[in-house]
């Protein structure tokens, strides 16, 4: 399946041009739209880079002309009557941090918190064979929450049934927790670069990301 351009990841930085973390492009425009954030377009090859600021209503002027001149060198977004490309570096321009993107509850939050990990049985399983299992069973008052939602695969779930971990002797292989928030060095900033060197995604990236980590 060719991935949606809004998922394209986009660096978000603070209003110091610190590198806050990664975020999808579909995020990146709602800060856009609401003037929260300014695109940070970073021209030109290694010694000779430099970038320019433009809020969303100039960014749609220069992606017109982008689109003209240089369609490779961007994903893009089309709209009815418009082509969009994704920023690759966007600044927040009111705060220093986010208002707080907390990462949802859901099946698949919960299926990529434990890496597709079954917790009893420590196998990992494609979706198609997880569950989430309430850890304290919900007909004993165990709600829905980070602490008390685990991966479990199918087999383990039915037989734990209505037990408790300790009722059923099946240990979890870990204390389920709420996620942190995605930090830029853990959430595909970075990539295999020329000889297994590890360095940002796009080129773009490298004046505001940590180099060789
Ligand atoms: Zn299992």
């Amino acid at each position: 399946m060719r991935p949606c351009a809004l998922d394209t990841p986009v660096l978000l930085l603070n209003r110091s041009y610190a590198a806050l973390r990664i975020i999808t492009a579909r995020r990146a425009f709602t800060l856009l739209c609401k003037s929260l954030a300014e695109v940070v377009h970073v021209e030109g090859e290694d010694t000779a880079t430099t970038f320019s600021n433009y809020d969303f209503g100039q960014w749609l002027e220069v992606s017109a002309i982008q689109h003209e001149l240089e369609p490779a060198a961007h994903d893009w977004v089309r709209t009815v009557q418009l082509s969009i490309a994704v920023p690759r570096v966007i600044r927040l321009l009111e705060y220093d941090r986010l208002p707080r993107f907390q990462v949802r509850l859901s099946r698949r939050t919960i299926f990529e918190r434990d890496g597709h990990q079954c917790q009893y049985c420590k196998r990992h399983f494609r979706t198609g064979d997880l569950s989430v299992d309430h850890v304290v069973p919900r007909a004993r008052g165990g709600g829905d929450s980070w602490e008390n939602l685990v991966t479990a695969c199918v087999r383990c779930n039915a037989a734990k049934g209505d037990r408790t971990p300790s009722e059923a002797g099946m240990p979890l292989a870990r204390a389920p927790k709420r996620p942190a928030p995605d930090s830029v060095l853990n959430n595909g900033s970075m990539s295999r670069g020329k000889a297994g060197r590890r360095e940002p995604r796009y080129a773009a990236w490298r004046m505001f990301l940590p180099q060789g980590r």
